[in-house]
């Protein structure tokens, strides 16, 4: 056999498979950070969505094992011995999520370890397509109980994919909406390249390893976007040409890890410094006060 791929397509195929790793990868042992830790160490993931997830790993997986959205749940994010959520704040921003967002909590509200929930808005993408009918189906969803906030709203002025007059109409109406519904929920705004309409406050206070109370902090993997780019693949069975293929609440640790690195930058030796633990603490603490998660 010759070992020339017959087809420019196939070869494509071979060397995209060749990227990404077996599926039981996918299921991220413990950090090593967090292998001596608390038991009561809590992860948070406060944005990801997970419908969008899924349908990445079936995609990049079309023949895998995990057949619907609560056996890849069970099994990416609650497998014990892995860096298991212990609460999750899942992202309904587009029109079609609204089709799928109540067989969605049904399938992922009872697991008795993952505190469940979600926030619902349309994202600035979506601007274009908002309608009194799509803001219905988002209040509808904001009545349920584990819907706590509204999110993810706001203005990207590097896509364009909405004109930017109607992303800040949509973003105002979903304000004044959020304000009137008087329910005091969080709002989770996405800002791109905005920053001259969307005004980010330093939100930067005193605080340190020994007092983290000031350290603001909330962690999300935005899944199943960027994945941290310092998991290493070595230590996660993976070759050197592979890329772990997606994100997801797993990598979470990572993402703490190399906080704690930007954190302690500059400290030495007899210093105080930030661990994965304590940041990761905080966060969930932070997650608490936002969401109520
Ligand atoms: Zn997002």
């Amino acid at each position: 056999m010759s070992s020339t791929p017959p087809s420019g397509t196939s070869s494509r195929q071979s060397t995209r498979s060749s990227r990404t790793p077996h599926e039981d990868k996918l299921v991220l042992p413990l950090h090593d950070d967090l292998k001596d830790s608390d038991p009561h160490l809590e992860l948070v993931d406060t944005h990801c969505h997970i419908h969008s997830t899924f349908q990445t790993y079936k995609d990049k997986y079309p023949d895998g094992k995990l057949a619907d959205i609560r056996t890849f749940v069970s099994a990416l994010l609650q497998a014990d011995g892995s860096n298991k959520l212990a609460a999750c704040v899942d992202v309904y921003c587009e029109g079609s999520d609204m089709d799928h967002w109540a067989s969605t909590l049904a399938a992922l509200s009872d697991f008795p370890d993952l505190d469940y929930r979600f926030v619902a808005g349309a994202h600035p993408h979506e601007a274009k397509n908002y309608s009194d009918e799509l803001e219905r189906k988002f209040l509808e969803a904001h009545k349920h109980p584990r819907c706590v906030g509204w999110g993810e709203i706001g203005l990207d002025y590097h896509y364009d994919n909405s004109p930017r007059d109607v992303q800040q109409e949509v973003l105002r109406r979903q304000l004044r909406t959020a304000l009137a519904s008087d329910k005091n929920k969080a709002i989770t705004i996405h800002t791109r390249e905005a920053d001259d309409d969307i005004v980010v406050r330093n939100l930067g206070a005193t605080c340190s390893p020994s007092d983290p109370s000031g350290l603001r902090i909330l962690f999300e993997t935005d899944a199943p976007y960027m994945p941290p780019a310092n998991m290493a693949n070595k230590q996660l069975g993976m070759t050197s040409k592979q890329r772990f293929p997606f994100a997801h609440g797993g990598v979470l640790p990572w993402t703490a890890e190399f906080v704690v690195k930007v954190l302690n930058e500059g400290k030495g030796d007899d210093d105080d410094k930030w661990t994965t633990v304590g940041v990761l603490k905080q966060a969930r603490e932070n997650a608490r006060r936002c969401y109520g998660v």
